[in-house]
């Protein structure tokens, strides 16, 4: 009878609001109605007995008297309703989020348990270390049994795995988990009306999918200004799903982009040999472009990248974001990948300047130029190791040199040791296992247009 007494438990603290107190008991009533249906005076006895109040149970004769007059099948469902009630009480799960700056054993201390219980939870196996690698938001759940003492602990690792410590045989054990993940296809289609995004939202696909076929497609498409009104896209993507609920998308599988009448194709493949993912097109080049290391023929790096130096200019210490290749005045500078010109034009100190996209991630910059190349106009693509302007001194410079830069999402990286994507194609060996394991979903992506085909044949 544990059940009743803890409502009353909870009467009792309430006994300055008879009205909630009698809430309180016509909701409790509802569940336990079944148990007390003979017994309805005993809340007004309760209430007479306060405030020196003690729980009060139901004899032994009630028991049996409730027993005898109860069918067995009330009998049965009696108990159901105060196992499920008992088991709920007696077990107190308790969500500890971690916040900025938490250490576990900061959280726990917030949390009122103590080193001792912290030290057990960290003894209880080698998983238990995941718990050394928390972040903000990240939650902890505890279940404590009536003395406090831990029962188990579970956290979730990633998405695909969690931590498990629960107590056995009167010892904490650790172990992890892993969650039934299971990978599905999705596709998506839509014709842009006005943007990309908007496009998108339409179809019903996520942010992180636009993004994500935007920097596929970015190398030959710039989606902010050759975007036409009539450009479509399909997509084949990935869903994440654990344990049969969607949890994530996954990652694009086959897409297409047609932009102002080209038909753009990727396809991702795995190299067998490096591992490494990439998209390709269906004859196996990769969609990406190349990088030169070194946009000019230098005779020394004068200055290499570095976040602190001395300007010999400006006299102070300021970072050096770049690297500076000393050469001859009027030597000619090529452009380091496939790109377009979004700048050209003087900038403060760093004189003349070109600066060219490339991709949607991918910009490069080259400073103190004495000239520019004639053709070169904003907006105009370059190829790879076209020459687009000569070294000068412009700007702040000491010497002749080339001041280069290379960005990687507006951030600024060392050019001599910045991991360039890969242009490289599928290596022939490895040819007939592209084909093999890309034509069915090639085919799938084709599949999609011939349902919309055929759909809009039915409409028509
Ligand atoms: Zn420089």
């Amino acid at each position: 009878m544990a059940l009743i007494n803890k409502d009353f438990r909870f009467e009792q603290k309430r006994e300055r609001h008879p009205a909630l107190r009698w809430s309180v008991f016509a909701v409790a009533s509802v569940v336990i109605g079944v148990v007390i249906a003979k017994t309805s005076s005993t809340p007004s006895q309760t209430a007479d007995a306060l405030p020196s109040f003690q729980p009060v149970e139901p004899s032994r004769d009630e028991i049996a008297r409730l027993s005898f007059e109860l069918t067995l099948p009330e009998l049965q469902a009696k108990q159901e309703i105060l196992d499920t009630i008992n088991h709920e009480n007696s077990k107190q799960w308790r969500e500890l989020t971690v916040k900025s700056g938490d250490s576990l054993s900061r959280l726990f201390s917030r949390a009122k348990l103590t080193q001792q219980q912290l030290n057990e939870v960290m003894e209880s196996g080698d998983a238990a270390k995941k718990l050394t690698k928390i972040f903000p938001k990240d939650v902890v759940r505890i279940l404590t049994d009536e003395e406090g003492t831990i029962q188990a602990l579970r956290y979730e690792i990633d998405t695909e795995s969690y931590l498990l410590v629960e107590r056995e045989y009167g010892e904490l054990a650790a172990k992890e988990h892993k969650h039934a993940i299971e990978t599905r296809t999705a596709h998506a289609e839509g014709t842009i009306e006005s943007s990309l995004f908007l496009a998108a939202n339409d179809a019903g696909i996520s942010e992180n999918i636009i993004m994500e076929l935007a920097g596929i497609f970015g190398w030959d498409v710039d989606f902010a200004l050759d975007i036409r009104k009539g450009d479509s896209f399909k997509v084949l993507y990935e869903e994440i799903y654990r344990n049969g609920e969607k949890v994530k998308d996954g990652d694009i599988i086959a897409a297409e982009f047609i932009n102002d009448g080209d038909a753009y194709l990727a396809v991702r493949y795995t190299n067998p040999e490096t591992g490494r993912t990439e998209y390709y097109n269906p004859e196996g080049k990769s969609l990406r472009k190349e990088f030169l290391r070194t946009p000019v023929n230098f005779t020394r790096i004068s200055s290499r990248f570095t976040t602190k130096r001395y300007h010999p200019v400006l006299h102070k210490f300021r970072s050096h974001k770049g690297v500076d290749y000393a050469a001859k005045r009027g030597t000619p500078i090529r452009a380091a990948g496939d790109g377009k010109v979004i700048f050209k034009g003087k900038k403060g100190g760093y004189g003349k300047v070109v600066i060219l996209q490339h991709g949607s991630k991918y910009t490069t910059v080259y400073a103190h130029l004495n000239s520019y190349n004639k053709k070169l106009r904003v907006g105009k693509k370059v190829k790879q190791g076209q020459t687009i302007a000569y070294v000068g001194s412009s700007g702040l410079a000491t010497g002749p040199h080339l001041h280069y830069e290379f960005r990687v999402n507006g951030v600024h990286r060392n050019p001599l040791t910045v991991r360039l994507p890969s242009s490289q194609p599928v290596p022939k060996r490895y040819m007939a296992d592209f084909q093999l394991t890309t034509s069915p979903v090639l085919a799938q992506l084709d599949l999609l247009s011939s349902d919309t085909q055929v759909a809009l044949a039915e409409t028509e």
